[in-house]
């Protein structure tokens, strides 16, 4: 099948092809990405009004939307423009009042001619003690009210387009559902009891009730899923062919491995060496290698990022390690400087900074084969980059890339293995959602003797005590990071914190033992501060976020977070994972300003209560959502319509089973179930997916 389905043609005609849809409209929706009928029928309502008619309002709490019969009465223009037009009418028990501002008389009494019977439909509200229902959101004939459905839908609009045209337009939508074949699991949908797809679209379009509406309707809960299982099933796809691709095979000699080994200063733990063992496996079997290798700070990642570099330079090839930044590509040169001289390989870095002879040199290394490991940053993707046999790319940090990165990323390296690294742990629901294609390495065993983090909670006001508490730190040696938060989303005003801060505690502490890093610092000087402060010629570091991911300096003790409760949990674990590196015990203090919201308060309380990182991303997303939680823009994460990713997990856990085993039965998607499983990546947009399935 290489183009879209015939059934599915109706779906998506343009807006304008729609019954009650002219193109202005068509136009105002477009503008909310609704651009064609399936686009309207996932628009699922937030909300139902009940419009089920009464025979008077007596007796009914106000304010409340009703519907009821009346005889029209009398009409009282305004008395004045922009006065309201009155107009009397009475149902079986009691009257009230219509009323219209800016209406014309004619209209009105065109629409509701005294003594005529109406059924209106609106809100009726108590003003000055008289029931009124201004600007009814319906107003018909007894003969033609059926129309009025009993039970509305009520939709999210778009500007200028009115609930009733929203509702309208999905109605027409409506009646084009063609009836699919089933793409579920059999013995899911039955054990669910769920409907099938065009029932389940029909009865969230038609809500007989507040349940019908809530996440838990198995309609809903349905349409959820085939959200899921789409997405799930895309993520499958792009495994199955990453595996399928003809890898190269990295046999590991062992040679250099053990070298670095037997040099080390310590044990690897237990979870080092298994993820080891299971990358080392992988790069030597003939499929590529599509790996995570999950570990929360400090729990020495690098040594296994290392480990596989080995393998690839052990097989007689290259490997590669990216950061996001130029700060932590240089961060990890340095981690890995004194690992590649013990095993005696040839490491270099690459970065934007490098320029002209210098870097055209470097080029002709790393073509040549004479560089073994480069660390850099984008730049070690240009296209005039060249490796010789590229074997390896260490992604790091991997959250800030979706998986269509990491899909060309890997098309780059021709059959390179793909190791992405994370420090960011996520809940499972997440993890499903974002490295579904992947296979995963955990490390959930920290290096022994890590001494706790000791965490304080404590308000601005205080911040006399606090450099108080830092100048006799100092004193005795110690180190300290102090964290400026990004106030406003500007860099500006982040600058200008930080930099206050700075002169600040330089005119408190002394001259020349404060550094200041922050992101609009020429390179340069930024390479000075933290060579500074690494250096321990500087004792306190004031930095933006910069420092956030992945800086290592061991004799830093104190980590100072000001404004933390504007900061996201996550990114709270992250900063705090600076210290507590060393032998000394560390403090980690969280400065608020008061006063601290109730959220706020119970977000830091987590951290105070606990360093483990999986738990705090838990917290984090059951209080922040999904979106937030890693920025759904920049984190690949797929922003789902209808799927609750928090409260559905289970759901997704469900949907990545069932599509990795539809494809291990049916890799090509040709069964009864496979074909209507195209037509689902279809309807669903997943066009990347139907690439995969046509290429292979
Ligand atoms: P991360 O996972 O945050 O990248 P690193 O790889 O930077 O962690 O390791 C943090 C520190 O722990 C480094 O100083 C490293 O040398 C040290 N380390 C790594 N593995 C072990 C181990 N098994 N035992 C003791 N220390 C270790
Ligand atoms: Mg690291």
């Amino acid at each position: 099948m290489s183009g879209r389905p015939e059934q599915l043609f109706p779906l998506f005609a343009g807006l304008e092809t729609l019954d009650g849809i002219g193109p202005k409209t068509a136009r105002l929706l477009a503008q909310t990405g609704l651009e064609t009928p399936r686009d309207l029928l996932f628009a699922l309502p937030y909300a139902v009004v009940d419009r089920r008619r009464r025979d008077t309002i007596r007796g009914v709490d106000l304010p409340k939307t009703l519907t009821v019969e009346v005889t029209v009465g009398a009409h009282r223009p305004a008395h004045n423009r922009g006065g309201a037009y009155r107009i009397f009418v009475q149902d079986s028990q009691t009257d009230f009042q219509l009323v219209f501002f800016h209406a014309r008389a004619d209209y009105l009494k065109k629409v509701l001619p005294e003594g005529a019977r109406r059924v209106v439909s609106g809100k009726l509200e108590l003003f000055d003690g008289t029931a009124q229902m201004v600007h009814p959101d319906h107003i018909l004939p007894v003969e033609q009210a059926h129309s009025i459905p009993e039970f509305e839908p009520v939709y999210h609009l778009t500007q200028g387009v009115t609930q009733k045209t929203a509702y309208k337009a999905a109605q027409s939508a409506l009646a084009r559902l063609p009836d699919l074949a089933e793409w579920a699991d059999p013995a899911q949908v039955s054990r669910q009891n769920w409907p099938t797809w065009a029932d389940a679209v029909r009865a969230a379009h038609t809500p007989q009730g507040a349940d019908d509406v809530a996440a838990f309707a198995p309609a809903r809960e349905r349409l959820a899923y085939d959200e899921l299982f789409a997405h799930q099933l895309t993520l499958a796809l792009a495994r199955l062919r990453e595996r399928k691709t003809r890898g190269t095979i990295s046999v590991a000699t062992g040679a250099l491995q053990t070298r670095v080994m037997d040099a080390l200063p310590y044990k690897p733990t237990g979870a080092q060496l298994r993820a080891i063992r299971e990358i080392t496996e992988d790069m030597g079997a003939p499929t590529r290698m599509n790996r995570l290798l999950q570990g929360d700070v400090g729990s020495g990642k690098t040594l296994v990022a290392f480990m596989a570099l080995l393998v690839a330079v052990e097989a007689g090839g290259q490997g590669v390690m990216m950061a996001p930044t130029e700060i932590l590509a240089r961060q990890h040169l340095e981690g890995l400087r004194p690992l590649a001289e013990d095993a005696g390989v040839v490491l270099e870095i690459l970065t934007g900074r490098d320029k002209g002879a210098e870097r055209k040199a470097k080029l002709a290394a790393l073509k040549a084969g004479d560089i073994q490991i480069l660390v850099g940053t984008h730049a070690v993707f240009q296209n005039d980059v060249a490796f010789h046999d590229l074997r390896l790319a260490i992604v790091d940090e991997q959250h800030r890339f979706g998986v269509r990165q990491r899909m060309e990323l890997s098309e780059k390296g021709q059959g390179a293995d793909v190791l992405v690294m994370t420090a960011t742990p996520i809940p499972r629901s997440l993890a499903l959602a974002q490295y579904g294609d992947m296979d995963v390495s955990v490390l959930d065993e920290k290096p022994p003797g890590r001494k706790p983090v000791k965490t304080a909670i404590v308000s601005t006001s205080r911040m006399e005590e606090v450099v108080d508490h830092l100048r006799r730190a100092i004193e005795d040696g110690k180190q300290c990071y102090w964290v400026c938060p990004l106030v406003d989303e500007s860099e500006v005003s982040d600058l200008t914190a930080a930099e206050e801060r700075f002169k600040h505690l330089r005119a408190q502490l002394g001259d020349g033992i404060v550094g200041l890093v922050h992101g609009q610092m020429p390179p340069a000087e930024k390479d000075a501060a933290m060579a500074a402060f690494q250096g321990g010629r500087t004792k306190v570091l004031v930095a933006t976020t910069v420092i956030e991911v992945g800086v290592n300096v061991p004799n830093a003790t104190i980590m100072v977070i000001e404004r933390a409760e504007i900061f996201g949990l996550a990114q709270l674990h992250q900063l705090r994972g600076r210290v507590g590196r060393g032998h000394d015990a560390s403090t980690c203090l969280l400065m608020y300003q008061a006063p601290l919201s109730e959220g706020g308060r119970r977000r830091l309380e987590v951290l105070r209560e606990t360093e483990d990182g999986f738990r705090i991303a838990e917290t984090d997303l059951e209080m922040r959502g999904a979106g937030d939680l890693i920025g759904t823009a920049q984190s690949g994460l797929p922003r789902f319509q209808i799927a609750d990713i928090e409260r559905q997990a289970g759901l997704m856990a469900v949907a990545q089973t069932d599509a990795r085993a539809l494809l291990a039965s049916d890799p090509k998607l040709t069964s009864e179930r496979g074909q209507a499983a195209r037509v689902l990546l279809w309807l669903m947009k997943q066009d990347q997916a139907i690439r995969l399935i046509s290429v292979g």
